[in-house]
């Protein structure tokens, strides 16, 4: 349980983006995002998935024995060897959750687990009974939930509550509900399901229809109080809940969104950017509160404003989420020191080869082109990381 007005965030970065196309880490790129994560006031950090392969369950071990701060959740299929394993992977944490999942929709029930209803809510409720005897913090998703029917996915709650889940989270797996009705779900589960009003209800959303975010907020409208997201909205598909635009939207409209988070704001930027070093894509230049150019302003009547009062133009301050202001524009006068302090103001610290690859980079660019913008930048340095990966 927790405060009726506070939002547990539950960061998915290390699993479900972590197993999305283009965003396998190694298990250092993995802990060092841990510790950002931690950094950034995650309630709840879910490290991976134990039992997928022995690399996977060392790397959540490691951030379950060396990361601070966070509750370390480990993800389960609701099976005794995955529970095992993440039992056994999340041991070392100071606190820390199994989040054990099933599916629940007719369709998955008949064509991928080929099961009935009854066999399925028979699983369910042994396998929370038995992740419960290894901590009292257990999440239980019914996978598939906005695909299920309601009647059965109300019976689905009730046993896993019964069964000992302190946390329910309703996953739009498939990324197709609309904000309505995906509050609906929420507000149809407190109502019916006993005991649903004493834990906590969680939201999980995909990108697919690009609703991730306005599908949280719904459920959050409806009494959801954890929200599952990721940096830079990586995920399966076409992604999670962007974690930072949640966290912007709660900063900027506090009058419709009176809800309190632990999220350090001024982290953001710098988390997002680690997260693009460890991953082999950077964010669209033009992807909300962290692109590169989400508080650029090009155009003559925008200038104009944002120079006689930021507010004409900007609803929130790039400080505010740690951009740290373009003070000088680099172009081809500009020599290394000036490329390696504006590379450190957007949260990169490189080595002197690294520099120097970059630099080269950056000469030839400015060949060609008057003023170098921070995305130009972003895309070099991602360029000769790629290429320094490709070669090692
Ligand atoms: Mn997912």
């Amino acid at each position: 349980m927790t405060s009726k007005n506070h939002i547990v965030f539950f960061d998915t970065t290390l699993r479900d983006g972590e197993q999305s196309p283009g965003c396998t880490m190694h298990a250092g790129e993995k802990l060092r995002m841990a510790h950002k994560i931690a950094e950034l006031g995650a309630d709840i950090l879910e490290a991976g998935f134990p039992i997928a392969s022995d690399g996977d369950f060392e790397s959540v071990r490691t951030i379950a024995r060396e990361v601070r701060g966070p509750k370390i959740a480990a993800l389960a299929r609701c099976k005794k060897e995955d529970i095992d394993a993440a039992a056994r992977a999340i041991e070392p944490a100071a606190t820390s959750r199994i989040h054990t999942f099933l599916s629940t929709s007719d369709l998955h029930l008949a064509a991928k687990l080929q099961i009935t209803r009854e066999q399925a809510l028979d699983q369910i409720g042994e396998m929370v009974a038995f992740a419960r005897t290894f901590t009292d913090d257990i999440e239980f998703s019914p996978e598939d939930a906005t695909r299920t029917d309601p009647d059965y996915l109300c019976k689905v709650c009730e046993v896993a509550i019964q069964a000992g889940a302190t946390t329910l989270n309703l996953p739009d797996t498939v990324g197709y509900c609309v904000p309505q009705e995906y509050a609906e779900m929420f507000r149809m589960v407190l109502e019916r399901v006993p005991g649903a009003k004493d834990i906590v209800l969680s939201a999980h959303c995909h990108d697919d229809l690009g609703l991730a975010v306005a599908n949280t907020l719904a459920a959050m409208e409806a009494g959801a109080r954890q929200v599952e997201c990721a940096i830079n909205g990586i995920g399966e598909r076409a992604g999670n809940a962007a974690l930072e635009e949640l966290a912007a939207i709660m900063m900027v409209r506090k009058d419709k969104m009176p809800y309190s988070n632990n999220i350090v704001m001024e982290k953001l930027f710098e988390a997002s950017q680690l997260l693009t070093q460890c991953i082999s894509f950077g964010t669209a230049p033009n992807k909300a509160i962290v692109g590169a150019n989400a508080f650029a302003h090009a155009s003559g009547i925008h200038q104009h404003g944002v120079l006689a009062n930021p507010l004409t133009y900007e609803i929130l301050t790039r400080e505010s989420v740690g951009y740290k202001g373009q003070a000088i524009v680099l172009g081809k006068h500009s020599g290394r020191r000036a490329l390696e302090h504006r590379l450190k103001e957007l949260g990169h610290k490189l080595s002197k080869e690294e520099l120097n690859a970059v630099y080269t980079r950056f000469t030839t660019l400015a060949d060609r082109k008057k003023a170098i913008y921070d995305q130009d930048i972003l895309g070099l340095l991602h360029e000769s990381m790629t290429e320094v990966a490709n070669v090692s």
